[in-house]
């Protein structure tokens, strides 16, 4: 017990990441120590969460269901709703079937911790196939920390390859000797904002024989024409794909779900305890999430605004010094490399009403911190300003600090 005393005394004077207090969710406007705020860090990109049609159906799920399931959906906890709100997303997905999970995060951790074992569960089951198989996991090294955590749970065979580093990935998969190989990406990586080469690694997945799982937690509802995510950005469908994506971005819910082929999907229902042994969502969110997906269809102008906000906000951003990374997402982050610039910086923008999240060590390696803005439906041309307007008072002291910790001049 001493041990754990000591390390948390250790970690409190490390300034850590915590999050404040809030009194009202980023819709972007919120409200925190009495005081207003508009946010350039919320994952509610289309403003749904708290938008009456939303909300109105979790209302008519909580009257006709009631607040928790209290089951699995192994059991008596499979009610119709869920069934229904899969179907839409495999629509949406352009796949035979989609499985519900309690969040991203676990969608991620217990689909791939759970894939390398099929033949093993099988077996136990009385499958008596003859070949031996053998898993190996190819993995980009800035894929969500929900995937490497799976990865490394899975026990089975794994190589990192770099960034977007395609000819790494192929050296490595080219040595692999594994049954199956399965690479995976963020489809937009999250800390980053930039957009995975889908059809590049899908030519490499066909060339390898390999299946390419795709975590698009950031695209879901938000790339492509209709909001189906990476897969209609690019254009592609495959079989080989495995699509991920979460209810609690653009969605405004809570959850996560796996998109794919039927005989995958009834794999992850058997042999995915993620899935299985843990209470099903609370069905008002069900009820709710099937209403947000319809509503990233038929309120096509929400993504729209979204969109002519990022490209408002890197135009502005252009007049001004900082280092950004030009993503092509919503998510667009201003390099500050020293975590303590990028406290300092944010903190300004604090206090002229506007929330940023400093990101830092250990969601992003050590002197890379930044300041992931994310752009937002519900952000006025107004909004944009004010983040414009602060920033280029604090432009001189936070750019030569920046310059410096990133070794750049401009
Ligand atoms: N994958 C990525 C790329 C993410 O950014 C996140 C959330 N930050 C997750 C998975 C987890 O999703 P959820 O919040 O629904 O658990």
């Amino acid at each position: 017990m001493q041990e754990f005393i000591e390390m948390a005394e250790w970690l409190l004077h490390q300034n850590l990441q915590a999050g404040d207090p809030v009194e009202s969710l980023p819709t972007p406007a919120f409200q925190a120590n009495g005081r207003k705020y508009v946010s350039f860090s919320t994952n509610n990109y289309l403003s749904i969460a708290t938008s009456a049609r939303f909300t109105g159906a979790a209302r008519r799920g909580l009257e006709t269901y009631g607040v928790g399931n209290c089951e699995s959906r192994l059991l008596s906890g499979n009610l119709a709703v869920y069934g229904e709100l899969e179907h839409k997303l495999a629509g949406c997905k352009k796949k035979d079937a989609a499985v519900l999970f309690a969040t991203g995060y676990m969608a991620n951790l217990g689909v791939l911790s759970s894939l390398p074992q099929t033949s093993k569960y099988a077996r136990i089951y009385g499958f008596t196939g003859a070949r031996e198989y053998t898993y190996a996991y190819f993995s980009d090294e800035l894929n969500h920390v929900s995937i490497r955590e799976g990865i490394r749970m899975s026990g089975a065979a794994r190589a990192t390859y770099r960034h977007l580093d395609l000819n790494h990935l192929e050296g490595l998969l080219k040595k692999s000797t594994a049954t199956t190989k399965i690479i995976v990406t963020d489809g937009v990586f999250s800390q980053d904002g930039d957009i995975a080469p889908l059809p590049d690694l899908l030519q490499l997945a066909e060339l390898y024989d390999a299946a390419l799982y795709v975590d698009d937690a950031h695209g879901t509802g938000i790339l492509g024409e209709n909001g189906g995510g990476i897969c209609e950005h690019f254009g592609v469908t495959s079989a080989r794909i495995i699509y991920m994506g979460t209810l609690s971005k653009a969605y405004g819910g809570i959850g996560g779900f796996i998109a794919t082929e039927a005989h995958i999907a009834k794999i992850i229902r058997l042999a995915c305890s993620a899935y299985g042994f843990t209470s099903a969502l609370p069905p008002d969110q069900a009820v709710a999430l099937s209403e947000a997906v319809d509503m990233v269809v038929d309120e096509p102008e929400r993504r729209a605004r979204l969109w002519e906000n990022q490209r408002y906000f890197v135009t502005r951003m252009s007049e001004l010094p900082y280092p950004l990374v030009s993503t092509g997402s919503p998510i667009v982050p201003i390099l500050v490399g020293d975590e303590d610039a990028a406290d300092a910086l944010a903190l300004s923008l604090g206090e002229s009403g506007i929330h940023v999240d400093a990101v830092r060590f250990p969601a992003v390696p050590l002197r890379k911190a930044r300041l992931r803005i994310q752009l937002n439906a519900g952000h006025t041309s107004q909004d944009i300003d004010q983040l414009i307007d602060t920033l280029r008072v604090h432009q001189h002291g936070a750019s030569a600090t920046i310059m410096s910790t990133l070794g750049m001049t401009k």
